[in-house]
C-alpha cells in the first residue's frame, strides 16, 4: 500500500538561495482528522493509500514520501505596511509538485509541519482549530467558484501546541498552483539580486502565464489576476483579514487563511481580525490594498522592466493603472450577473452602488439580500422587503431595476434560475464555523464540521436546513477572529 504520488519537483533545483531544504519534523501520534477525497480524486491520488497508514505518516510529515524534496521557501513581506525583508516558511514544507489528472501542475505544501531555518522564535506548528478553519473556509471558497488554494487533509499530531492557552495540534495539506508571493519577488529585490529576480520571473511565467514573455507581460498578467480575485471576494463578502504582500498569491488564488471571514449585515468598514486595529484590511479597503500590494510587485521588477530607472518606473505605472479597469469591469459584471443583467452597460455600477447604500443603511445581509433578489427579479418582493424595508427608496430604486431588466427580455424562469445561480445561499456564516470547530476541538466530535462543509460544497442549493443559511441571530458585531494558524 505505498502512496504514490507523481512528483516533478522544480521549485527545489532552483538556485539554492531561494529556499531552504528542510524535512518535516516528526510528530507523536498522527491522526487522520479529515480528507478531502474529491479533491485527491481530481489530483490523481488514490484515497484509499493516502488514508491508509503509511499515507497519514505522510500527512503529517513523519515520512516523506518517495520523490519528494522538501524545502522552505525564502520570501519577505510588507505586514500592515511595514516591510520585513525575511519571513519565509516559518511552519510549512513544500513536498514537492505534481501533475493532477487535469494536467495543472500544483505543489503540495505540510503546513505546521514543524520549525524550519525561517521560524525564527516560531514553533512551526499549528493548532486544530485554525487548520479546520482554512480547511473550512477554502474549500467553501473553491465550491463559490473562486480561485482558491484548497485543503487535501488535515491530521491531528497528537500534540500540543502553547498559544494563548495549550491546543491541540494538526497538519494541513495544502495544494496550490504555487507559493509565489509578491513577497518572494521582494525578498530578492530587497538584497540586490537580480539574478534571482530574473529566475523568479522566468519560473513564475514558464509555471503560470507562458504567453506573458517577460517581466513587463508578468507584472500585468497578476495585475489582472488580482483584480478578477478581490472582485470575487466583493461578490461574496470575504474579508481576507491579513492582505500582507506574503500573502498575494502570484498565481492570483486566496493564499494564507487566517482571521478571514464572511460579512453578514454589510458594511463596508467590516473588520473582523483582532490585529488589524486601524482596520487597513476592512472589507472596502480590499481592492486598494491589492492595488497597492502590486504596485511592491512592480517596486521589485523595476530592474527588470527597463534599463533606465525613469522608463522602468513609467512601465511599471502604466500597467499598475490597468488594475483599476480590470478591477471595475470583473466587479460591474459580476454584480450585474447577481441582479440578473448580462450585458452590462453605463448606468449599471450607479444601479448597484446604489442598492449597496440601500444595505448598508438597513444593515441587510449581504448573501440573503442578493438572494432573494431572484424572486424580486419576477416580482416577488416580500423577502427583499424584509431585508431592505418597505421604503419609497427601495420602490424606486426597484423602479429602475425593472426598467433596466426590460432591456434584456427573457423568460420569469430563466432569469430566476440564473440569478440563483450567481447568488450564493449559504456562505460560512461565522457562528456556524465557531460551533463546528469549537465541537471539533473540544468534544473530537467532526459531526457538524462534516455536515457544515457538506452544504458548503453545494452554496447555490437551498440548505434542507434553513439555519445553514440564516445568520446568528445575535449579530455578530463584536466577531473577533485570530491569526495564528
Ligand atoms: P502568516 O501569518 O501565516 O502569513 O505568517 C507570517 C510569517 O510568520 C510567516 O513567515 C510564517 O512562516 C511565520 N509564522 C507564523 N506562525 C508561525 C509559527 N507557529 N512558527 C514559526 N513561524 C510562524
Ligand atoms: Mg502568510
Amino acid at each position: 500500500m505505498t502512496l504514490i504520488i507523481p512528483f516533478h519537483n522544480t521549485y527545489a533545483h532552483l538556485p539554492d538561495r531561494l529556499f531552504a531544504r528542510t524535512a518535516p519534523t516528526p510528530v507523536k501520534a498522527p491522526r487522520l482528522l479529515r480528507l478531502n477525497l474529491a479533491l485527491a480524486d481530481e489530483l490523481g491520488l488514490d484515497r484509499a493509500k493516502l488514508a491508509s497508514p503509511d499515507g497519514v505518516q505522510i500527512l503529517a510529515g513523519n515520512r516523506l514520501p518517495v520523490g519528494a524534496e522538501p524545502i522552505a521557501q525564502a520570501y519577505a513581506g510588507h505586514q500592515f505596511g511595514h516591510f520585513n525583508p525575511q519571513l519565509g516558511d516559518g511552519r510549512a514544507v513544500l513536498l514537492g509538485e505534481f501533475v493532477g489528472r487535469d494536467g495543472r501542475s500544483v505543489d503540495l505544501q505540510l503546513k505546521g509541519s514543524g520549525q524550519t531555518p525561517w521560524s525564527r522564535g516560531g514553533d512551526g506548528r499549528a493548532a486544530v482549530g485554525p487548520v479546520l478553519r482554512e480547511y473550512l473556509i477554502s474549500e467553501a471558497m473553491h465550491a463559490l467558484g473562486i480561485p482558491t488554494t484548497r485543503a487535501l487533509a488535515a491530521v491531528a499530531t497528537g500534540e500540543t501546541v502553547i498559544r494563548d492557552a495549550r491546543l491541540p495540534g494538526a497538519v494541513l495539506t495544502r495544494i496550490a498552483s504555487s507559493h509565489l508571493r509578491v513577497g518572494t519577488f521582494q525578498y530578492f529585490a530587497a538584497r540586490g539580486d537580480i539574478d534571482a529576480l530574473r529566475t523568479l520571473v522566468d519560473y513564475a511565467i514558464t509555471r503560470h502565464y507562458p504567453h506573458a514573455g517577460d517581466a513587463r507581460g508578468l507584472l500585468a498578467a497578476v495585475v489582472v489576476r488580482q483584480a478578477d480575485l478581490i472582485a470575487n471576494w466583493m461578490m461574496v463578502g470575504f474579508i481576507h483579514g491579513v492582505m500582507n504582500t506574503d500573502n498575494c498569491s502570484i498565481a492570483g488564488e486566496t493564499i494564507d487563511y487566517g482571521p478571514c471571514a464572511f460579512m453578514d449585515a454589510y458594511d463596508p468598514n467590516t473588520v473582523f481580525s483582532s490585529i488589524d486595529r486601524g482596520g487597513r484590511y476592512r472589507f472596502g479597503n480590499q481592492p486598494s490594498i491589492a492595488q497597492w500590494n502590486l504596485t511592491r510587485l512592480a517596486e521589485a521588477l523595476l530592474p527588470l522592466l527597463a534599463e533606465d530607472e525613469t522608463q522602468a518606473v513609467e512601465i511599471a505605472q502604466a500597467v499598475l493603472a490597468g488594475f483599476g479597469e480590470r478591477f471595475t469591469d470583473t466587479w460591474i459584471a459580476g454584480f450585474a450577473r447577481k441582479l440578473g443583467i448580462g450585458q452590462p452597460q453605463a448606468g449599471d455600477q450607479d444601479l448597484v452602488q446604489d442598492l449597496l447604500t440601500l444595505m448598508a443603511d438597513h444593515r441587510a445581509d449581504f448573501t440573503l439580500t442578493f438572494r432573494s433578489m431572484a424572486d424580486a427579479a419576477i416580482g416577488q418582493d416580500a423577502l427583499l422587503q424584509g431585508h431592505l424595508g418597505n421604503t419609497a427608496a427601495l420602490g424606486d430604486w426597484l423602479g429602475r431595476w425593472h426598467a433596466r431588466c426590460r432591456l434584456e427580455p427573457m423568460p420569469d424562469a430563466m432569469r430566476h434560475s440564473a440569478m440563483m445561480a450567481a447568488n450564493p445561499a449559504v456562505i460560512p456564516r461565522n457562528h456556524l464555523v465557531e460551533e463546528a470547530l469549537t465541537a471539533a476541538v473540544e468534544r473530537g466530535d467532526l459531526g457538524p464540521f462534516d455536515a457544515l462543509l457538506a452544504v458548503l460544497s453545494r452554496p447555490y442549493d437551498e440548505p434542507t436546513q434553513p439555519q445553514y443559511a440564516q445568520p446568528s441571530r445575535d449579530g455578530q458585531d463584536d466577531y473577533r477572529t485570530f491569526c495564528g494558524t
